[in-house]
Order: structure tokens, then sequence, then C-alpha cells
């Protein structure tokens, strides 16, 4: 098993490591980027580097988003250098070598970790001069960038990509059985649930002398249900650490998303649904996971409170208003049957043979309902419709003219394939194909 690695993002304020950020993260892969209402993680994202899925981190939104009651917002910068593989360092070209930057660039060499340094804002600059100002730096290589002109990005995601360690696929769990992860906020209640499912004994029970790792894995067969759990020493291993867990909950939960085709956030409903819940779905639909959203501790709320949290749910997840719902108490094992009907409902439906011709059918249909509007440059004619892989589900949608369809038209294509096939709880990919 391998975890996505981790990228940091590190330099001075106003370099540009949110454009660089954002032109990494928003690739035409992204499906979040598609999704209106989706609220955005401005500080963790999925990137593909080269061909190389990684986590990206932008070290100035941790600082902007750090408490200020913490002892120096850099604290947080170090937490994530510390928990990356690879640091990008990113420097401004217009404004030189400052002493901030050569004290930055001390305190990453310290660090030991790959580092690469990365020039920007070189637009409209000579790359000579930009090149020699920067070797002040002492990098025996740099990549010279314009992030907000996109100009060198790619070229500096290959160079990262060469130096990350491999990311292995998650090799298939056994035949028939569900990965799954639980996701959520800290203290929503995932050991909790994680121990109800597992069984008490064997979630309890003490390491093997001699090891400090949690198993990461666990196996549980219930309701006829045969779910393979991944990276549950994340949701384990930090219980009696407090330190730092707000931080590292995103990437662990983006590192269990990656392995999981189920995934299942846990919203602790006696807060409400937060900012924070809404982004970690936008993870799970960027990741083309199926989705299951469960609201806990629902034993420990009141009807009228009950509803407000329904409200908020279908206000600030909109986006992910294809998920099941189920409501949930962790604590005293109610739901649980509801929540293993949803996993297996939502995987049985990520799996189903979506033949060439049902899914011709289904896109005939609702062109015939409902044309796709043309421009002046030309009207989309589509032809004909085949699957294109599961987590994410796509769907390959050939014709010509296709890069006319609009962002509307797209919505309701899906809204259509979503009712027909029964795709509750799974993010769905369409990819057009010109014939022509
Ligand atoms: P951060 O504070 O390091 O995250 O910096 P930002 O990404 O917010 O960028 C700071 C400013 O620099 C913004 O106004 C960007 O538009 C601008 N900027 C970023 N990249 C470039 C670039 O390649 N060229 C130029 N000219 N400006 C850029
Ligand atoms: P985690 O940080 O997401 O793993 O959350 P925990 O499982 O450690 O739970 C945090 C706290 O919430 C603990 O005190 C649990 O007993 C409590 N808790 C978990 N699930 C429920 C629930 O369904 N109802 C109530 N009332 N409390 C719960």
């Amino acid at each position: 098993m391998s975890r996505l690695p981790v990228v940091a993002i590190v330099g001075r304020p106003n370099v540009g490591k949110s454009t660089l950020f954002n032109a990494l993260t928003r690739t035409r892969d992204a499906l979040v980027a598609d999704i209106p209402g989706v609220t955005r993680d401005r500080i963790y994202g999925r990137a593909t580097l080269g061909e190389q899925p990684a986590i990206l981190i932008d070290t100035g939104g941790l600082e902007e988003a750090a408490d200020e009651v913490m002892a120096g917002a850099q604290q947080q910068t170090r937490l994530a250098v510390e928990e990356a593989d690879v640091v990008i360092f990113v420097t401004d070209a217009r404004a030189g070598v400052t002493p901030d930057d050569l004290e930055i660039s001390r305190w990453l060499r310290s660090c030991d970790k790959p580092l690469y340094l990365a020039v920007n804002k070189t637009d409209g600059l000579s790359e000579a001069q930009a090149m020699a100002d920067a070797s002040e730096l002492g990098f025996e290589s740099m990549t010279l960038m314009a992030a907000s002109h996109r100009r060198g990005v790619e070229r500096l995601a290959r160079e990262v990509a060469e130096g990350l360690p491999a990311h292995e696929p998650e090799a298939p769990a056994a035949e028939g059985s569900i990965q799954l992860a639980l996701i959520g906020r800290p203290n929503a209640g995932k050991s909790t649930l994680l121990n109800r499912l597992v069984g008490e004994e064997r979630a309890l029970a003490t390491p093997i002398a001699g090891t400090t790792r949690d198993p990461i894995h666990a196996d549980v067969e219930r309701d006829g249900l045969k779910l393979h759990l991944v990276d549950t020493a994340g949701i384990r291993r930090r219980r009696g650490s407090h330190e730092g867990i707000e931080r590292f909950s995103t990437i662990k939960a983006l590192q269990a998303i990656e392995q999981a085709q189920v995934v299942v956030l846990l919203v602790d409903a006696s807060d409400g649904v937060t900012e924070q819940d809404a982004r970690l779905a936008g993870h799970v639909i960027d990741a083309g996971r199926a989705l299951i959203v469960v609201l806990n501790k629902w034993d420990s709320i009141s009807e009228d409170e009950r509803h407000k949290v329904l409200v908020a749910m279908a206000e600030r997840m909109n986006f992910a208003s294809f998920a099941p719902v189920v409501t949930t108490s962790a604590l005293h094992g109610s739901g649980l049957g509801e929540l293993t009907d949803a996993i297996d409902h939502v995987f049985k439906a990520a799996n189903q043979d979506l033949s060439t011709p049902a899914l011709t059918r289904t896109l005939r249909k609702a062109v015939e309902a409902h044309a796709p509007a043309g421009s002046k440059r030309g009207t989309p004619k589509l032809r004909y419709a085949h699957s294109g892989g599961t987590f994410p589900t796509r769907i390959v949608i050939h014709g010509n003219r296709t890069a006319h369809v609009q962002e509307q038209y797209r919505r309701y294509l899906i809204n259509c394939l979503r009712r027909q096939f029964d795709l509750t709880g799974i993010p769905v990919r369409l990819i057009f194909k010109d014939s022509d």
C-alpha cells in the first residue's frame, strides 16, 4: 500500500503560491472545478503532476487560516513541511532575492527534503537576468515560471513528479470486498463508528508487542457485506495526541479518500454542517469516489435541530445532493443498518454494467427531449455514449462540435444518466469526444 505523496508550496507572502496552487489543482481532470456551488479547499488540493497524483498544500493559505493565538503562524508551515515528501520553494523574480528568501531557503535546506526552486513572475523579464539573480540562493537548478500565465508550470510539475516516491495504486481488495474510508472532522465520531463496525474487541485490541504502528486496514463482514476499511490508523493513532489534529486530519482524509471506492463522510450533527464538512465532500467528488453523508450524533439533538441540520445540508452541500444521507448514532449503534444498505447500494451502482446501447439510448432520449443549444460557432451533435471506467464513473460521449456543449447542458445530461441508471452517490464525469 502506498499513500499519495504530499507536496508543500512554501515562500514569502505574495510571491504567487496560491496562483501556482490553483494552476496545479484546477486541471481538466478535477471534477470539483466544474461543479458550481462547491466549496473549494484553497489550502489542500489534489493534483496530477506529470502522471503522478499528489496532495498539494499551499502553506500561505495555512498561515492565513491559522489562529492568531498560535505561537507564530509559521508553526503551521513547519508542520506542513514536516508532513511533506517534497517542497516547492517559490520566489518572486521581480522582487529579486530578499533577506526573507535567504532565511526561508536556509531553513528549508535544514529540513532535508527534496527541494525545488520555482522562480515566479518572470513574465516580461530577461530569463538570463532572473536566473542570475536567483543563483544567490545557491540552488543547483531552478524552474523559471509565470504562474499567472501558466508558463513553466507544467515543466515544474514534471520535475517535481520525478522526485516523488512512486505511488503504487492500492492492490485491489479481496474479491467482492468494498474499499471503504471513514472521514470527517475531528470529534465527528469516526473512531466510535469504526469500533461499531469492526466490533469492540478487535478495535480495542492492544498492538502487537514491538510494533508501534496500528494496523492500517481492517476487514469486516457486516450484514453480509465485506468491507475493507482503509487507513484506519489515521483514525486511531491520533487518540490521546491533540497537537496538529485539525491540520493533519485533512491530509489523512485525502489519503484515505484516494484508497477508497466508497467514502463515508461523518458530520457531527450537533455542530451543524460546517464549511469544513462541505470541503471534505468536495474532495471526495474531486477524487471521483462514491459518497455517503452520515449525520452522526443524531441522538444528541432535538427535532427542531434535526430539521435545521437537514436544511443546512441541502444548502451547504447542494453540490453533493446526489449523495445518500444517513442519520446515525455511532454511540448507541443506531442507523448502522441503513448505513450498510447505503454502502451496498452505491457500490453496486458504481459497478453496474453500463452498456453502450443502454447509454446511447439514454443519451438519445435526453437529446430528443431537449436538444443542446447552438451558438454562432456551431451546434453540438451527440451521437453515442460508452462507459469509460469507474471511480470516478466516466461516460464518454461521442459527437461533433462537442466543445460547444454548455455547462448547463452537461449537468442536464448527468441528471438524465443519474435517473436512468440510479447513480446514487456516484460523481459522474462526462468526457466529450469529437469524431471529426
Ligand atoms: P501568495 O501570497 O504567495 O499566495 O501569492 P498569490 O498567488 O496570491 O499572488 C500574489 C500576486 O502576484 C497576485 O496579484 C498574483 O496575481 C500575482 N502573480 C502571481 N503569479 C504571477 C506571475 O507569474 N506573474 C505576475 N506578473 N504576477 C503574478
Ligand atoms: P473522531 O475524532 O471522529 O474519531 O471522534 P470520536 O469517535 O473519538 O468521538 C468523539 C466524541 O463524540 C466521543 O466522546 C464520542 O463518545 C462522541 N460520540 C461519537 N458518536 C456519537 C454519537 O453518535 N452520539 C453522541 N451523543 N456522541 C457520540
